[in-house]
């Protein structure tokens, strides 16, 4: 595909082991961010090509729920084999897409990989809780039910490892799966779909392209999806949820978040300043777990601020196609460097920007790498999500108006604090209303541990038992005996 993707080429989408155009014929433009060329056109879906996964998938159904967890764990382990043998071309590819470096791209495979392999595992040793007699004459017993067909709707920011996330523990609790990646960003789910076109049966995965507009309520509120599980934006959740709720879906929500950094005057400067020039930037800093939102001790915040400022100027960003020197690429389109833009140009009223804050004239979405100093705890710039390569420090006075500033935002995804003080970590990491809390490190996730929100970051874990959990029913069956 990477070969053929050299010239523009219109692809289909893949629904009961067919390719297929949409119903309609249209098709969407798909672009390079980095330059801004269209470099594919993909099926502009409508009702009737979600009409046609569904029942695929429903179909499907039927027989893939009875299949043994060994069944569905040998070709799940097929599947992230051959996704294995094709990382660099899946990463070629999504560089391509998504203006990230093409060696962070390639970098990711592995971590789909992983993902899927762990699943294969985990699926085979889902349990429900140990049969007993809870009333005289009667033995209970737990059964963890698959929900049915899950539509699966993933972001543009990791296109390829967010569908791996969702197709893993789906498929190996039993359910069949429409995935619908972002309409930026189609092009590696197709390569995946092609990949696992040789491994699983017609219908357990189908990939339909079109936009969140153009089909999201017809596949959201379709009779044969029994769940929703969906990573985006929290206006996106919220909408999805109140569709959703028309037929009281199941929903699996992973959406927005603004991570504090928490850094007391006695954590080591050098090792955040590190973990910050390379996570806070990584991936242009649309990840929903970047460390974004620094707030420092009294003590070091002036030389924090400095000595963050003068290690971020240091970052290469450009095309990835200048070289494999690029460190950061472009954002995802246009629109989000001016969201961006727009974010930094109102917060420069009540705070300094140190370093960045330009939008270079040249083609593509590009911002340069920025950190703001003390801006307001009610400001836009800390309140909202940026979602791009933009980190705000601030200067608390206290402990207890750390984890205040921390929680005082709607997101909850994930923090950080850095101390030197074992017990001010624990009682840190209790206090903060977020999904995962690293102390001294901020980013690495693994595929034993659960990734998912607090308040409107949203509900259903990534990742771990507790992912796979989430896509099953708990059923209870009593036997007189
Ligand atoms: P988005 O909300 O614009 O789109 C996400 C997906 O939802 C896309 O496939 C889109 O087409 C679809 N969609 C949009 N409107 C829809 C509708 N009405 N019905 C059904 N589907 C619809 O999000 P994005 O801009 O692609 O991704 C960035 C967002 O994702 C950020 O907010 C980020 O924090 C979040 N994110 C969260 C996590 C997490 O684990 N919590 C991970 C990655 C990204």
């Amino acid at each position: 595909m990477t070969e053929v993707m050299d010239k523009v080429q219109t692809l289909q989408q893949f629904i009961n082991g067919q390719w297929v155009d949409s119903a309609s014929g249209e098709t969407l433009d798909v672009e390079n961010p980095a330059n801004e060329q269209v470099i594919a056109k993909v099926p502009a879906s409508g009702a009737e090509d979600v009409d046609r996964a569904a029942a695929a998938a429903a179909t499907a159904f039927e027989a893939w729920q009875h299949t043994t967890p060994q069944d569905r764990s040998l070709l799940m382990l097929k599947l992230a084999d051959a996704l294995e043998e094709r990382a660099d071309e899946i990463g070629r590819l999504e560089s391509r897409n998504t203006g990230k470096p093409v060696q962070v791209a390639i970098d990711e495979i592995p971590v789909v990989v992983d993902n899927l392999r762990f699943f294969a595992g985990a699926g085979r040793v889902l349990e429900g809780k140990a049969v007993n007699e809870y009333m005289a004459g009667h033995t209970s017993l737990i059964r963890r039910e698959p929900v049915g067909v899950v539509a699966s709707i993933a972001p543009w920011n990791y296109p390829i490892m967010m569908a791996g996330w969702k197709i893993g523990p789906a498929l190996m609790a039993g359910n069949t799966v429409v995935l619908k990646p972002s309409a930026r960003t189609p092009l590696t789910a197709i390569l995946l779909a092609e990949i696992a076109a040789d491994i699983l049966p017609p219908g357990v995965l189908n990939v339909i392209t079109g936009t969140g507009a153009g089909i999201g309520d017809d596949l959201v509120g379709h009779p044969k999806i029994g769940m929703v599980s969906v990573t985006g934006d929290t206006d996106t959740g919220k909408h999805i949820a109140r569709v959703a709720a028309e037929r009281v879906k199941r929903l699996h929500l992973e959406l927005g978040g603004k991570a504090p950094v928490v850094v007391f005057d006695d954590a080591d400067l050098e090792a955040v300043i590190d973990n910050l020039k390379t996570f806070s930037y990584w991936n242009t800093g649309q990840d929903c777990t970047a460390p974004c939102r620094v707030i420092t001790g009294p003590k070091v915040y002036d030389n924090f601020v400095a000595d963050l400022a003068a290690s971020v100027k240091t970052i290469r960003w450009g095309d990835p196609a200048e070289g494999a020197d690029i460190e950061m690429g472009s954002l995802i389109a246009k629109a989000q460097a001016d969201k961006v833009e727009g974010m930094v140009d109102r917060a420069r009223k009540g705070a300094e920007i140190v370093t960045g804050g330009v939008r270079p004239k040249r083609p593509g979405a590009y911002y340069e790498p920025t950190v703001i100093a003390g801006p307001d705890q009610r400001s836009e710039i800390i309140q909202d999500e940026v979602f791009g390569p933009v980190v705000t420090v601030q200067r608390f006075s206290d402990e207890n108006q750390a984890i205040a500033w921390g929680n005082d935002v709607r997101f909850g995804l994930a923090a950080s604090v850095w101390t030197a003080d074992i017990g001010r970590a624990m009682r840190v990491a209790k206090a903060l209303q977020f999904g995962t809390v690293w102390v001294n490190d901020h980013f690495t996730l693994v595929s034993e541990m659960p990734h998912g929100g607090f308040k409107e970051s949203g509900y259903g874990k990534d990742q771990s038992m507790y992912a796979i959990e989430d896509y099953t029913i708990v059923k209870h069956v009593m036997l007189r005996i």
